[in-house]
């Protein structure tokens, strides 16, 4: 009996201890098969734009960022690029994203100004800061976390994705010698810019970049402003106006935006999530070095082939408009504490990265006698 007692214990804890072996297996096999179930898992995803089809270096280059993120993900994730209005209307972009009836987009923050008034800092503000500063800005001076703590409620998770540079001042049938060469003109000049303009007594007029060749050469405008001199030539602005002015005070470094909605950045597994993010990184690059090379080219273009006249606008009339900016920038502070917020975070971060520049990059630029 005593024998028989002892081999039944033997036996139980070997059965105890078999089925505690098969159940650490069974974990570990359960999770192996999450992880294969998670690297099979196919996204199919949907991303509309605010550009019109084709449009170089935007459009192009979200396209290249989806086929990037396609091959990098050994075609885990797939982004389907619907360009503005082949989906949704452009300027619904926001929302299609926001709402969930597509995973992703990409546009400007500051089309979202009459949501978010906020918005309009982390693309460009007048006399603000350049593409460096922006970068700077948001990768190391805190503007990504801010700029995701404002988009949060709208259930978006925002990333840098391309910026312009600095663009150009834009396009005159007459002279700008002082400020009052502005009173009375009808520019075509969206955002912050308009209100600035609007101060020193000029109307802002607002157009879609397909109606401002027409409006410009019918005289329903009197001047305008576009991109820089790569899409201007492409618009043939050269045909409608005489004078070409820089620099562009209103938009110094436009940065472009790429959203995702919250729920569906959430499903993604890791690996995808830091390939989309090292795609949007590298898109920043790539879109940026783009603008700069086709500039530079289009205005030696515009200069040598149009004989566009190319003219800075006088110090003393940038002086003004700067003491407009920052007046419409203390108002619409005063309005809205969000914009409040961000306005004291950027002019934080601003200051001490004007200070820096005076020894960096303004006193090299001095250096070379520019
Ligand atoms: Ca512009």
């Amino acid at each position: 009996m005593k024998i028989n007692k002892i081999l039944w214990l033997v036996a139980a804890l070997f059965v105890v201890g078999l089925s505690a072996c098969d159940s650490d297996d069974k974990q570990e096999v359960s999770d192996q098969k999450t992880a294969a179930a998670e690297v099979a898992k196919i996204f199919n995803w949907r991303m509309v734009t605010t550009w019109p089809p084709n449009f170089p270096i935007f459009q192009e280059g979200v396209e290249r960022f989806a086929e990037e993120v396609k091959i990098m993900s050994g075609g885990r994730l797939n982004i389907k690029v619907y360009a503005g209005g082949q989906l949704v209307p452009p300027l619904q972009a926001f929302d299609a994203v926001s709402q969930g009836t597509v995973e992703m987009g990409h546009g400007a923050a500051y089309y979202w100004a009459g949501k978010i008034p906020a918005a309009q800092f982390f693309t460009a503000v007048p006399f603000g800061m350049n593409a460096q500063g922006m970068n700077a800005w948001f990768y190391g001076g805190g503007g990504l976390e801010l700029w995701r703590e404002i988009y949060k409620p709208y259930n978006l998770v925002p990333f840098p994705m391309g910026n312009t540079g600095v663009q150009m001042g834009g396009w005159f049938n007459k002279k700008i010698q002082s400020i009052k060469d502005l009173e009375g003109l009808k520019m075509r000049i969206p955002g912050l810019g308009g209100k600035v303009l609007a101060k020193a007594g000029g109307t802002p007029v607002l157009l879609a970049g397909s109606e401002i060749y027409t409006a410009l050469e019918r005289g329903t405008i009197d001047a305008t402003e576009w991109v820089g001199p790569f899409h201007d030539l492409r618009l043939g602005l050269y045909r409608a106006a005489k004078f070409y002015y820089y620099p562009g005070w209103h938009e110094p470094g436009t940065a472009l935006e790429l959203i995702i909605n919250d729920k569906a950045w959430q499903g993604l597994p890791d690996d995808l999530k830091l390939i989309v993010e090292t795609a949007a990184r590298s898109a920043s690059l790539l879109m940026f070095s783009e603008f700069e090379t086709k500039n530079l080219t289009a205005l030696e273009t515009l200069k040598n082939q149009y004989n566009v006249e190319v003219y800075r606008f006088p110090q003393e009339v940038l002086d003004a408009l700067r003491k407009l900016a920052t007046e419409a920038l203390d108002e619409e502070a005063a309005k809205n504490a969000e914009f409040k917020k961000v306005y004291e975070a950027y002019n934080k971060f601003r200051v001490s990265n004007d200070a820096w520049n005076a020894i960096s990059e303004s006193a090299y630029a001095q250096a070379l006698g520019r």
